[in-house]
């Protein structure tokens, strides 16, 4: 039986198409893009064609595409770059279900006087937009910054709702950031709707290279550089750029947006069969997040509870039987602790180490949800023995 790979909230395998360009791109893309020869003119002339791309897809300026090295630095950038424009007391507010990249660092800001302020979220992860809105009014905070949709869960941000909702507060508002990472190519993309300043994006979740990120800087949204140096993306991200990668990112993201109503079509299908199974073959499982068919969730992710199941083990059994998932999100993976998106949505410490994630992609077939089910039967037991 071939393995089955069930994690592509961690990273999607490189699109062939894809895979194609970059390396032919490698070949032809030698200079540096800074210099004045032919070879470096080749090579700013692809980053310029990659970012023309990126914007009429993303529905953007080209002027608004910052090209950085991941999710995590357009999180950075748009975090620490707006804030350092005030001094502390200055603050953000945020959800306790951000990625790392987000919490760890506004905490970094909070440690040098920077205020921290988290939305609630209820028992499926849910924000409220109005809540949101208010408590950033009352907090008088310069950055709201709330993920698109979330990794480990699934669950999907009011991005309209909040976008107004900040909107409501006049002279008052602050800037709104979205993690948009897990998304691009799932669901549809409108960063004017959502009323949003800042978006963060990656290539590697949507078939493109690892290490090639965006950050839309919608409005030219003024920010202090992370990076310092020579000066490269508007001054907003120093270092030689790596020419063949945005390429190839470039093209992931079209392909990306382009696909998104057949992805979406396809992979919800899937991941409802597979919930299906799973709910006839262990009663006592529970899918996290919003119900299977609620509007707000991802149509790929599936984060199931099952009693008395430790998570990490799980997934180590899984493996070695040729199902690939995750335990909570991939980039805390290493640590025993518990994921702080569970506990968010109010599970004890047990509860919140024991989640199986399982996140599909435009590859899974029918054929992988059959044998993914299978290997979860023969590796879960349906009534688990008492502790
Ligand atoms: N934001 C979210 C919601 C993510 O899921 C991830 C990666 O898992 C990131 C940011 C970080 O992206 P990258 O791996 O490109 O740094």
């Amino acid at each position: 039986m071939n393995r089955v790979y069930l994690d592509h909230n961690a990273t999607t395998p490189l699109r062939p198409e894809v895979r194609e360009l970059w390396l032919s791109e490698l070949d032809a893309l030698g200079g540096n893009p800074s210099a004045v020869h032919a070879s470096g003119r080749r090579a700013r002339a692809a980053i310029d064609e990659a970012r023309e791309r990126v914007a009429a897809v993303l529905e953007v300026r080209e002027e608004e595409v910052v090209f950085t090295s991941g999710g995590t630095e357009s999180n950075n950038l748009a975090i620490v770059g707006s804030l350092a424009q005030s001094e502390p007391p200055a603050g953000m507010l945020t959800t306790p279900l951000e990625h790392p990249s987000v919490l760890e660092t506004a905490r970094s800001l909070e440690e040098v006087g920077y205020r921290l302020v988290f939305a609630e979220v209820d028992g499926e992860g849910r924000v409220d937009a109005d809540a949101v809105a208010k408590l950033a009014g009352r907090e008088r905070v310069e950055l709201v910054s709330v993920m698109a949709a979330n990794n480990e869960i699934g669950v999907v941000s009011p991005l309209a709702e909040l976008g107004e909702g900040l909107a409501r507060l006049g002279a008052k508002r602050p800037r709104f950031h979205v993690d948009a990472v897990q998304l691009l190519g799932r669901l549809p993309f409108h960063p004017a709707e959502w009323q949003a300043d800042l978006v963060s994006l990656s290539a590697h979740k949507v078939g493109g290279p690892l290490g090639v990120g965006v950050l839309l800087a919608r409005g030219n949204t003024p920010l202090a550089p992370v990076l310092t140096g020579g000066g490269q993306e508007y001054g907003l991200r120093s270092g030689t750029e790596n020419a063949p990668a945005i390429a190839a990112a470039a093209l992931a993201v079209e392909l990306a947006v382009s696909e998104r109503a057949s992805y979406e079509e396809a992979v919800g299908q899937l991941t409802r069969e597979l919930w299906s199974a799973i709910e006839s073959d262990f009663p006592r499982a529970r899918l996290l997040g919003p119900p299977i068919d609620a509007r707000d969730r991802l149509p790929n992710t599936l984060n199931v509870l099952f009693p008395g199941v430790e998570g990490r083990a799980l997934v180590a059994r899984l493996d070695i039987a040729g199902l690939e998932a995750s335990a909570g999100s991939a980039c805390a993976s290493g640590s025993l602790e518990a994921s702080h998106v569970l506990l968010a949505l109010g599970l004890d410490e047990a509860s919140a180490r024991a989640g199986l994630r399982l996140s599909l992609g435009r590859n899974t077939c029918s054929q992988d949800v059959h044998n993914a089910v299978d290997i979860l039967r023969k590796n879960i037991p349906s009534r688990p023995a008492r502790r």
